[in-house]
C-alpha cells in the first residue's frame, strides 16, 4: 500500500514527565509513578504493535517527556498532518485510596459514528485483554475535552485505570498490563479500520521458506580449505564436498566403518 493511502494515527501520551499532581497515590505506590510514564509506556507499545500493520503513527506529545507540549500544539500537529484518527492515552484519578475504578473511554459529545466505533472497540478490546472492567457507571463516556473537540478527525481519550485506586494501581503499574492494554488498542484500530498486516511482516511460512533457503545454501557451499575435511577426504572417509552440511546417520556409520577397516588393515 502506498504511504499516502495508509491510515494515519495520531498518538498522544497525556501530560509530560513532570506534570505536578498527575501521579499514583503515595500510600498505594511509594514510588509515586507519574501519569506520563504510564501513558508513554502504553503509547510506545501501541506504536511497536502497529509496526506490523499498514499505517503510520505520529506521536504528538514529546516522546522524551521533557517538555509539556500544549494541547493546542498536539491537536494542531494531528490536524496539519491530516491524521485519520486521534488516540489519547491517560490514567485516571478521583477515588482517593478507595477500591474500584477501571477503564473509561471518552469521545466528544458530538462524536462521529466512526469515533464512537473506535471508542466501543477500544473499550471492549482493552477490557478483553486486561480484565480492567471496573465499576464505572459510564465506561463509554462523552466529555468536552480539548483534544476531542478540537481535532478534525475521530478522536478518543482512554483513561486506563485509576492512579489512586487500591485495586487498579497494582495492575496498571505492571509491564504486563501495559502490553495487554496496547494490544487492545491496536486490535480496536485493526477492527474499525480493517488494517492489513504489512507484506514484509515475518510469518511462520516466510520464516520456514527462509530457513529452507539458508539450509540449501549451506549444502551448496564450495569445498572449504578446512584441513580436517581435506585429511578425511584424502583418507577416503568422505568426498570432501558440502563441508557445512549435516551428515546422516548412514553417512556417519559409513565413515566409522571405513576408519575401523583402515585401522584393522594397519593403514
Ligand atoms: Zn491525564
Amino acid at each position: 500500500m502506498a504511504v499516502d493511502t495508509m491510515l494515519k494515527i495520531a498518538l498522544d501520551a497525556g501530560h509530560h514527565r513532570y506534570t505536578s499532581g498527575k501521579r499514583c497515590l503515595k500510600s498505594i505506590d511509594p514510588a509515586q509513578t507519574r501519569e506520563w510514564v504510564l501513558n508513554d509506556r502504553i503509547a510506545r507499545l501501541v506504536e511497536r504493535e502497529l509496526e506490523r500493520y499498514d499505517c503510520t503513527v505520529l506521536r504528538v506529545d514529546d516522546v522524551t517527556g521533557e517538555t509539556d507540549v500544549a494541547l493546542a500544539s498536539r491537536v494542531q500537529a494531528a490536524n496539519v498532518w491530516k491524521a485519520d484518527v486521534y488516540v489519547s492515552i491517560h490514567h485516571n484519578a478521583g477515588i482517593n485510596g478507595g477500591a474500584g475504578g477501571g477503564l473509561v473511554v471518552y469521545t466528544a459529545p458530538d462524536a462521529s459514528p466512526q469515533a464512537k466505533a473506535v471508542q466501543r472497540a477500544m473499550y471492549e478490546r482493552v477490557v478483553e485483554h486486561t480484565g480492567l472492567k471496573g465499576d464505572r457507571a459510564t465506561p463509554l463516556a462523552s466529555a468536552r475535552l480539548y483534544v476531542l473537540t478540537n481535532t478534525h478527525m475521530p478522536a478518543v481519550l482512554g483513561e486506563f485505570g485509576f492512579m489512586d485506586s487500591t485495586t487498579d494501581v497494582p495492575i496498571i503499574r505492571s509491564d504486563r498490563f501495559a502490553l495487554q492494554a496496547a494490544r487492545g488498542v491496536v486490535e480496536a484500530l485493526v477492527q474499525v479500520y480493517s488494517l492489513q498486516e504489512r507484506e514484509d511482516t515475518m510469518t511462520q511460512e516466510r520464516f520456514e521458506a527462509m530457513l529452507a533457503q539458508w539450509l540449501r545454501r549451506q549444502e551448496q557451499q564450495p569445498e572449504s580449505g578446512w584441513s580436517r575435511m581435506s585429511e578425511a577426504a584424502a583418507a577416503g572417509f568422505t568426498d570432501g564436498s558440502r563441508p557445512g552440511a549435516f551428515a546422516t546417520r548412514e553417512e556417519v556409520a559409513t565413515m566409522l566403518v571405513a576408519a575401523l577397516e583402515q585401522k584393522a588393515a594397519g593403514v
